[in-house]
């Protein structure tokens, strides 16, 4: 049966407001992550970005890493299989606060390689080249027959 969405505030007295959802909070997980502050981490977090159906967003000063996917116990009518072996970070997570009806805006969130990339070049001083290995230090050469 089509779920039918209402509004947070139109939801009647005991009811519940997962049975309007479509399981939003089951579809992806985010974790924090460390603030990158060199060229390394950013390269980290631009590969993060490079696998797709991957966010990474900033909140009150913390990095966090948002990968989009299903979770396994989510049923094809968006409830969960496992509702009283739940793990704890679901059983925690309440509709109090939930994310129903937000629209996901961030402090700051990056999208792709090429946006964390830009960000980078940005805040941080240009990169050191590392030096070729086939690089070969400068020596005066001596053309034939001039004097040494
Ligand atoms: S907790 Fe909120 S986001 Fe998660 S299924 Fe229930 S209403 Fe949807
Ligand atoms: S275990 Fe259940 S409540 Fe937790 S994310 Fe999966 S479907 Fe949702």
């Amino acid at each position: 049966m089509k779920k039918v969405k209402i509004r947070r505030e139109d939801l009647a007295p005991g009811a519940c407001l997962c049975d309007h959802c479509t399981g939003k909070c089951c579809r992806y997980f985010s974790v924090p992550i460390e603030t990158p502050t060199t060229w390394d981490d950013f390269d980290a977090v631009r590969w993060y970005l490079a696998h797709g159906r991957t966010l990474v967003y900033v909140e009150k000063g913390t990095w966090y890493l948002l990968v989009m996917t299903r979770c396994q116990y989510l049923s094809k009518d968006d409830r969960c299989q496992i509702y009283w072996s739940r793990p704890k970070i679901c059983r925690e997570y309440t509709t109090a606060d939930c994310e129903y009806d937000d629209d996901w805006i961030f402090e700051q969130v990056f999208e792709t390689p090429a946006q964390i990339w830009e960000y980078a070049e940005a805040i941080l001083p240009p990169r050191r080249r590392k030096r070729s290995k086939t690089h070969l230090p400068a020596i005066a050469l001596s053309t034939p027959g001039q004097a040494e």
